[in-house]
């Protein structure tokens, strides 16, 4: 039980805590309390605990010459990518061969609003707590083998649609908000699957 004593002591600690002193190992009478009084110890580990968490939030942002550049540089490095894989799809497809494997993309990229959706629903099924919870458990290489298996159902998935369909479900859905009116979205038998 916390005696006037332990009480006085707690406040000092809190105090020191908070004033940033109580860094430094206690000296004199405190630290002679701190030996006796198992309660006031572990409060002491407590507050060091507590402040242990909360400092990292506190810490001003420094900056710094290579700081700013590796932030710079990361935000040129993704439009670069992202340039770097359309330029290399492109190039790719105007080659007989590689055209013909790649031809397939075209269909996932009339739906992109809808397939850029599916994954997020998808991945947070795999990733996030509601679903297998795999955050922070799966390495790279699972990560890598679940691309490789998710875009290529994707892609099966708008081959599929469009043989049925004008517009992906969430392109539809945002052309009906764009003009205010709803785009038919079946195709006549008739049609033949719009090979754009
Ligand atoms: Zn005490």
């Amino acid at each position: 039980m916390p005696t006037d004593d332990c009480q006085a002591a707690r406040d000092r600690l809190l105090d020191q805590t908070i004033a940033g002193f109580g860094e430094g190992s206690p000296a004199g009478a405190m630290k002679e309390h701190l030996r006796r009084c198992p309660g006031c110890a572990k409060y002491l580990e407590g507050l060091r605990a507590a402040s242990g968490a909360i400092r990292p939030l506190l810490e001003p942002f420094k900056p710094s010459p290579l700081g700013v550049l590796v932030s710079t540089a990361y935000g040129y490095q993704r439009p670069a990518l992202m340039l770097f894989y359309a330029c290399a799809i492109v190039l790719l497809s105007l080659h007989e061969r590689w055209g013909r494997i790649l031809a397939p993309l075209r269909f996932t990229g009339r739906m992109p609003l809808t397939n850029y959706l599916m994954q997020s629903v998808i991945c947070t099924l795999i990733f996030y707590g509601y679903g297998l919870g795999f955050y922070e458990r799966v390495g790279p290489t699972l990560c890598l083998v679940l691309a490789f298996v998710i875009f290529p159902v994707q892609v099966l998935t708008s081959i599929w649609w469009f043989r049925h369909f004008r517009f992906g479900p969430a392109e539809w859905l945002w052309r009906t908000l764009t003009y205010g009116a709803a785009p038919k979205m079946l195709l006549d038998p008739s049609e033949s699957p719009v090979a754009v």
